[in-house]
Order: C-alpha cells, then structure tokens, then sequence
C-alpha cells in the first residue's frame, strides 16, 4: 500500500508550524488513541500513521529530509538515511510523555502495569569563570526521595503484598465518561496493581522517605553555561522499588569581571592611555594563567582587538584551546593639571593641520558634507 503524504496524513498544510502539526496531531491522536478503540484494527492504523507522521515533521532535520526527498528521505526500512541511524523510529515513551503527559497522566498507555521509574532531578550549579574553565569538584546537597531502608521500598511492613481488589491487578480501572470510556488508573492501588496489608511505618506505605543526599560531583575542565552532568540512578527512588531517576548537574557560570567567554573564546577590553596608544608600548595583561605583557604598536586605534593564541578556554568537547580577545579602548585622561594643559594646547597648535594627524575625523568629516550636499540641490 502506498505511503500517505505525512502532512496529508495531520491535516496541515506544507508551511505548517510545530505549533500547528502538535495540535494537528494532539487531535488525531485523542481521536484515535488505541485506549479509546481498543477492538477497531483501522483505527489504530491510523493512529500509528498519525504518530509516524507527527514523529517525522516534528524533527526539524527529519521534516527537511522528507520535504526534499519524501518518503525515501525517512524511511526507516532505507537504514540510516538523513534521519541517522535508529534516529527515526524513536522511542514510544518520549513521544507519549511529550503529548499524553498532560492528558493521560504520568507514563503508562494500553493497561499495562509498567511502573514508571523515579523522577529525574535538576541541580544547578553556580561557578566562577576559573572553576567552569579547570574543572572543580564539589559536594553538593540534594533534597531527593530515597529508597525506604526499613522496607527496602517495599512499603510494607512484613513484605507481603495483596492484589488489589478494585482493579483485580491490572492497576487500572474503566470509567464512563459521557459517550467515551477511559481507562484510569486505579484510585485504590494507583497503578500498582497491588496493595499492602500492613504498610512500613517509615514510609507510610509508599516505599520511599524524603533525604537530603550529599553527592560529590566532580565537574571536568571547560563546562560552559548551560552544560549538563548526568549522574545516572542519583534521582529520586523509584516508586514500589522501580528504579531510581538520574540526576542532572546544570552549569551556570557566574559573570567574570574581566572576562566574558564565547564558546572558547574569552573577550576582554583593556583601556589605554592615549598617549600610550599614539606612540606606542607595552602592557600588562591578565590572562586565566597569569599576567602576560603585550606590544602596543604606535598609532593603535581604540576598538583595535589583539588575539592572544591559546589564551582561552580549553573546550570540554574537542579539547582544543580558544583564544583571549583584547580589545583596546583609548582612554581620555581626566583631571588635568594647567600644565598638562597647556602642553596639550602646545600639541594642538603644533599639529597645524589636523586632518593629517587624524585620517578617520578627516572622511568622517568628507562624509558629513556630502550627505548635506545631496539634501540641498
Ligand atoms: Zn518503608
Ligand atoms: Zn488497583
């Protein structure tokens, strides 16, 4: 049978949004969802059709492949392909989680009693500069859900557990709403499909306690902002004994005084005296390494950059070392004494000509009069 275009397939247009191909999708997908048509073979074709659609165009690199290629672009049957290897066909979970979460409640679809695992956490770490740049270990406080130790996550007391009476174990029950059935999960063992007798005082039944785990993470040299560390099994515990969530360290580096950082590259201005730029000599300047002194040639400009090779960051990535870009501001010294002015009147008057001396006011000032030139005929 021959493929259906996918856009054909959500009802949209070819230009549509991701916004507009969600709710194309969103509406399919409740329409045709298996759990509402649990007997209709058509229909949960159509569903999968809709959900390889949605799958593809919402993928920007994957819409791209098919806009240009069709079909043959993502065929998952062509191997590989533009979508990379295993890259299209994905994971059920992700795109139920990222569609059925807000309707459907947490993780579980087509009755089964598959517990969902702990919660992943989010920890962010604040870094100075020099500590995101060679790399730092810390010990950091975690408030999490831990494993009960009285019960081994159990939640229960002698380690006995029931099947549950209200959905006989399938840890889900039907309930009629209007026309529609819908499969909830079950109010009297919420999903587990069991229950406990006696439950572990510790836990109150639920397997799991409130702790603050301290972890020693260690953050390797060249982090930037925004970087994630994952700390696999380090997130909260699983509820019943599934397994535990992972934990993710989050970067965030705080804002350096002289140094702002753009990928491996690190920026820096540095004022200079006037006089210093317009004859020339040497500076002092700070690097992550140290001090390190520069050559100002006469006659710099301000706005003048100087790279200084391998100054920079070394990337956590590729571990190549960026640079330190100084830029150079010509500073206009202040508080002058009557004699430094005087001597700067002596230099004005020995300039005669200033244009010579100052070639950006000159077309600067070339440019002022022709704009006039062309506004008065
Ligand atoms: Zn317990
Ligand atoms: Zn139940």
């Amino acid at each position: 049978m021959a493929k259906r275009d996918y856009y054909e397939v959500l009802g949209v247009e070819r230009g549509a949004s991701a916004d507009e191909l969600k709710k194309a999708y969103r509406r399919l997908a409740q329409k045709y969802h298996p759990d509402r048509n649990p007997d209709d073979a058509t229909v949960q074709e159509k569903f999968t059709e809709a959900k390889e659609a949605y799958e593809v165009l919402k993928d920007d690199r994957k819409r791209q492949a098919y806009d240009q290629f069709g079909h043959a672009g993502v065929d998952p049957s062509m191997g590989g392909g533009p979508g990379g290897p295993g890259g299209f066909q994905g994971d059920v979970g992700d795109i139920f989680g990222d569609i059925f979460g807000d309707i459907f409640g947490q993780g579980r679809r087509g009755g089964g009693r598959a517990q969902a695992r702990g919660s992943d956490l989010r920890f962010a770490m604040e870094l100075d500069l020099e500590e995101a740049v060679s790399g730092v270990e810390r010990e950091i406080r975690v408030p999490t859900l831990g494993s009960c130790k009285t019960c081994k996550g159990s939640g229960a007391k002698d380690g006995k557990k029931e099947t549950c009476g209200t959905c006989g174990g399938a840890g889900q029950v039907r309930m009629q709403q209007g026309i529609f059935s819908v499969q909830q999960t079950c109010p009297a063992c919420h999903g587990a499909g069991q229950t406990i007798a006696n439950p572990c005082g510790d836990c109150h039944g639920q397997g799991r306690v409130r702790e603050t785990r301290t972890l020693s993470v260690k953050i390797p040299a060249g982090v930037d902002n925004g970087d994630r560390i994952r700390l696999a099994g380090e997130g909260e515990a699983g509820p019943n004994g599934a397994s535990p969530g992972d934990l993710y360290v989050e970067v965030r580096v705080r804002q350096h005084p002289l140094f702002e950082r753009d990928g491996d590259n690190l920026y820096c201005e540095v004022p200079v005296p006037f006089t210093t730029a317009a004859l020339g000599g040497e500076l002092e300047l700070p690097t992550l390494d140290g001090q390190v002194k520069l050559k100002v040639p006469a006659e710099t400009q301000t706005g003048k950059m100087f790279r200084l090779r391998g100054k920079g960051v070394k990337s956590v990535r590729s571990r190549a070392r960026g640079d330190l870009m100084c830029r150079v501001v010509v500073e206009t010294p202040v508080k002058l004494s009557r004699e430094q002015k005087d001597l700067l009147r002596q230099f004005d008057t020995a300039s005669g000509d200033s244009a010579t001396h100052h070639p950006r006011s000159r077309g600067w000032l070339d440019g002022v009069k022709e704009f006039f030139d062309r506004m008065t005929p």
